[in-house]
């Protein structure tokens, strides 16, 4: 009897621990970067930092790569506003790119797909570039190429607060938001459509409103993506996708990258309330327009807020994390889902709260039953496959 338990047991680890090495290729597609990434030591990711991901971070949780982003938060819709914000973007687009010139031979740059299997090949991480915000455009169509080439494959149409592209699932009550301000997506909006389906930008509907994220997955030529955010019916924040439009973007060949943001994977409406007024305290005691993670992240005051509100609401976990895909995987089926974490904008939940802990999200899905193969589409075949028709199907 002893024995035959020892070798069952044997069986079973042996079994366990081949799964669990499978070479999975990860990828998150939305990793936030502070403005003074790579100028500040402290925001080096070749060092050991304070940040959620960094190389060393990445490597332990084998996390392979991802987007890491050009964000810049919503402020007035005027040529001052839009001067300021592309000035901003640029900060960033040279960061991710001094990054690479860094440490050549620990992360690369990867514009297309193929780029990042070749990475995989090489066993470097690899970094994509994602547009937060079309804000930063402007109302100049041609900044979009410009961005395109410094490495932009895809780009949030608008964030917190409606922008001149599109209505936000987020009115800004600080620039005198109404529900709406088009309707959906403005006649620019429709432009940039076209246009980045031209240049093989991805569309990225997390964030926009109902209906411009309807307008956006019918008016485009090619899949659209939801870079980060989750599902309506799991947890009923308007920053998460309600089924008719996963349905419509899967019947497109897209993808919900479903995020690890704690008030979007269960709402807990006393947790949210207490976060959005902590934070409205900080940003009236810095005198900042927009919550900055890198600066007020680091605030005692945000921190011990912080603290208090883990302590009355405990952070949502992996379990309701994946309760996220596998709603998606009921609906819709098994390729119209990935996963990003949104670490460095407010990402984390408890058992992935930074890049060292990715391998605790393949894990939980082994144990949920998905299989290697599955797991790999949920972890990046997916989201490839969408990148390649993007790109491959410029009009
Ligand atoms: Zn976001």
């Amino acid at each position: 009897m002893k024995f035959l338990f020892r070798f069952l047991l044997i069986v079973f680890c042996i079994f366990y621990s081949s799964k669990i090495k499978a070479d999975f290729l990860t990828l998150d597609s939305h990793i936030d970067i502070p403005f003074d990434y790579m100028t500040n030591p402290e925001h080096d990711p070749g060092n050991k930092t304070d940040m959620q991901v960094d190389f060393q971070k990445m490597l332990e949780g084998n996390l392979d790569g991802g987007f890491f982003i050009v964000y810049v938060g919503q402020s007035e819709l005027d040529k001052n506003g839009f001067q300021d914000a592309k000035k901003k973007a640029i900060i960033k687009f040279n960061a991710i790119k001094k990054m690479v010139e860094k440490y050549p031979e620990r992360i690369v740059l990867v514009k297309n797909p193929s780029e990042v299997y070749q990475a995989k090949r090489e066993e470097k991480l690899f970094a994509a570039i994602g547009i937060e915000n079309g804000y930063v455009i402007g109302e100049d169509i041609e900044l979009l190429e410009y961005f395109y080439d410094l490495g932009a494959r895809y780009m949030t149409l608008s964030h917190i607060g409606h922008n001149q592209i599109s209505d936000s699932s987020l009115p800004k009550k600080s620039l005198k938001n109404d529900i709406e301000m088009h309707g959906g997506l403005s006649d620019f909006g429709k432009i940039v459509i076209k246009k980045m389906n031209e240049l093989g930008m991805m569309i990225d509907i997390s964030h926009v409103s109902d209906k411009s994220a309807l307008q956006a997955v019918a008016l485009s030529k090619h899949p659209v993506i939801a870079s980060h955010s989750g599902v309506r019916s799991v947890a009923d924040h308007p920053r998460n996708i309600p089924d008719n439009i996963i349905k419509e973007v899967a019947k497109k060949g897209g993808v919900i990258q479903v995020v690890a943001f704690s008030s979007y994977v269960k709402v807990n409406k006393d947790r949210t309330n207490s976060i959005i007024k902590l934070r409205d305290s900080i940003l009236k005691m810095t005198g900042d327009m927009n919550f900055l993670p890198e600066k007020h992240m680091k605030l005692a005051e945000y921190k011990n807020g912080m603290d208090e509100i883990n302590k009355d609401f405990p952070i949502p976990d992996i379990d309701n994390f994946i309760d996220h895909i596998d709603y998606i995987v009921d609906l819709v089926g098994i390729d119209y889902v990935g996963i990003s974490s949104d670490f460095g904008g407010g990402g984390g939940i408890n058992g992935w709260s930074d890049a060292s802990q990715t391998y605790n999200i393949t894990n939980s899905l082994l144990m949920r039953g998905y299989s290697n193969e599955e797991i790999n589409k949920i972890w990046s075949e997916n989201f490839l496959r969408v990148w390649k028709t993007v790109s491959k199907n410029i009009s």
